[in-house]
């Protein structure tokens, strides 16, 4: 459950009014192995993604309050929004919603507003647009990476969330990897690790968990996710998971070391002791 209000904006890009949720508080029910905190209903990553209805620019409630120049706003309506029409990847459908969904009213308005995925890589593509910097665009994409496992767009049928999916987290993998080559915050190290793992990047996943857990900082049921992370990517297992199932239900467990085992060690230019 989020608490918001609402305030009324004028797009920074073509000055159509919107309104903007301002939010309060939400609480999380759990979390999954990359970070993201479930919640009951309405999650607020979703409540906190705009989109001009004219324009298409889509952001954050303080991206709508950007001061924008002439020329930058030229630029976005002339050669970005035109091409805020697609998805990233073909086709989409309308996402089944089943009967027992119990989405209630929120249905009503996924004609005018498109799915919070779409919105969030709408709202990379603006990031990228205005040139803000690499970690911020590349958290966009985590988020519309994240939107896929929450209804509406879990609805959509399994291989467009696939595809939606591995489109995401490429790019956020990208950007991330770029905008954070020189960040010193542990945690970054651990999620690039575990996005690295989950999009099948096995060996680029084993070096940043392995420099997390090297790292003298960091929380520690990260550092115990870590370990398991870790044991899973050299298994080449890329299983989405939570962290329930990491650090008390067991995550598919690894089988034990000495037969080979660690069937990527070959490919990696380091030893896993080194
Ligand atoms: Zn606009």
């Amino acid at each position: 459950m989020i608490v918001w209000s609402t305030i009324e904006v004028s797009c920074p890009i073509c000055s159509h009014r919107t309104r903007l949720r301002e939010l309060g508080s939400g609480f999380g029910t759990g979390q999954d192995s990359d970070l993201l905190v479930r919640m009951a209903g309405k999650h607020i990553i979703q409540a906190e993604i705009h989109t001009c209805h004219k324009c298409r620019f889509s952001g954050y409630p303080a991206d709508f309050k950007r001061t924008i120049s002439p020329a930058a706003r030229r630029r976005f309506l002339e050669v970005v929004s035109p091409r805020l029409r697609e998805p990233p990847v073909a086709p989409r459908t309308t996402p089944e919603r089943p009967a027992s969904a119990g989405q209630g009213k929120q249905g009503a308005g996924l004609s005018a507003t498109p799915l919070p995925d779409v919105q969030y890589y709408w709202a990379y593509r603006s990031a990228e647009a205005l040139a803000l910097p690499a970690v911020q665009q590349g958290e966009r994409l985590l988020r519309a990476y994240w939107c896929l496992r929450l209804p509406p767009s879990s609805y959509l049928p399994p291989d467009v969330v696939r595809a939606l999916k591995k489109a995401y987290l490429t790019r956020a993998i990208e950007r991330l990897r770029e905008g954070l080559a020189f960040e010193r915050d542990p945690s970054w190290l651990y999620l690039l690790g575990e996005l690295c793992r989950r999009n099948g990047n096995f060996v680029l996943a084993a070096s940043h968990l392995r420099r997390f857990l090297e790292h003298e900082g960091g929380a520690r049921y990260l550092k115990l996710a870590a370990v398991k992370l870790l044991e899973l990517a050299r298994k080449r297992i890329d299983q989405d998971l939570s962290m329930e199932e990491i650090l008390y239900d067991g995550a598919p467990e690894p089988k034990p070391l000495g037969d080979g085992a660690g069937g990527m060690e070959a490919d990696e230019p380091g030893s896993e002791e080194a």
